[in-house]
């Protein structure tokens, strides 16, 4: 289901050809050839197919703040869902709808305290989805308890960051799991959610995802992976006045020097522009 869901959810997609290009190793042709092998069908700059996804902004309510709350209450109601054809998370009730997600990805690396430690000074929660290559050694580790410590969600972001529609089921699940373990021995509990690299999903890492009780998601935009946005400026001015950004968007950014070094202004920018931001513990199937 959530596969037609995700084909008929393309034109977000579009866009997603972000992780695929993901400057992991910097390697341009390297993001290109898996931009192709990501599971768009279009390869199209996304913004034209995006457009209908870009729904026209409310009014701003800068007042409308989600109030931080302390994570994990076991009785607390879900605020918000993870609408999984096209990604944006969405209020229930009465939560605020003017709300956007944060998130970064291919953490821990060389950024991620820094970020979190930005982050945390703005109140802003984010989850930090995470591979298994950059939790090798004692520092690493160290790296990633001081962000579970400073209250944010981790996600598994697979152990080596491999595309998992390239690789077999036994392996998708070692990729899976075996990062899962590595989290919970590190930090004491399991990631609660789940991003494909590339965004590319199959039928049985799906379903291993939800037999895990991680919550999986991709993403609405991002654009640190782009040449012309490997610049702190630019990325800022991108990423709070790209024409994708609207309620609930789910932001992409990753471990990198030019996005950490935007991140704070971002945050400014998006919160003077009327949004709060959605608490990763009052999502849906996070919060029982
Ligand atoms: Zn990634």
């Amino acid at each position: 289901m959530i596969f037609k869901k995700w084909m008929a959810a393309t034109a977000t997609i579009a866009l997603l050809a972000g992780c695929s290009a993901e400057p992991a190793e910097n390697e341009e042709t390297e993001a290109e050839k898996s931009a192709e092998e990501a599971p768009m069908a279009t390869p199209e700059p996304a913004k034209e197919e995006t457009k209908e996804e870009a729904e026209p902004e409310a009014e701003a309510e800068p007042e409308a703040e989600v109030p931080e709350e302390p994570a994990a209450e076991a009785t607390a109601e879900p605020k918000y869902r993870v609408n999984a054809a096209n990604w944006r998370v969405e209020p229930i009730s009465d939560a605020p709808a003017e709300a956007v997600l944060i998130t970064i990805d291919d953490a821990p690396d060389d950024h991620s305290v820094e970020m979190a430690t930005a982050l945390k000074e703005l109140e802003v929660p984010a989850i930090f989805f995470v591979n298994g290559h950059f939790l090798d050694t004692d520092e690493e580790k160290e790296n990633l308890k001081k962000i579970h410590e400073m209250g944010f969600a981790i996600g598994n972001h697979t152990y080596t960051h491999t595309n998992l529609k390239t690789i077999g089921e036994a392996q998708q699940k070692e990729e899976i799991l075996s990062l899962s373990q590595t989290v919970e021995e590190i930090i004491g509990e399991k990631p609660k959610f789940f991003r494909a690299p590339n965004g590319s999903n199959t039928d049985f890492s799906e379903a291993l995802v939800a037999q895990e009780g991680m919550l999986l998601m991709n993403w609405s935009y991002g654009y640190d992976w782009e040449k012309q946005y490997m610049d702190a400026a630019a990325l800022t001015d991108i990423m709070v006045n790209t024409e994708f950004l609207g309620n609930g968007s789910n932001l992409l950014m990753h471990d990198r020097e030019w996005t950490a070094a935007a991140l704070p202004g971002i945050i400014k920018g998006l919160s003077s522009k009327g949004y709060s931001f959605v608490d990763p513990d009052e999502i849906e199937g996070i919060t029982p």
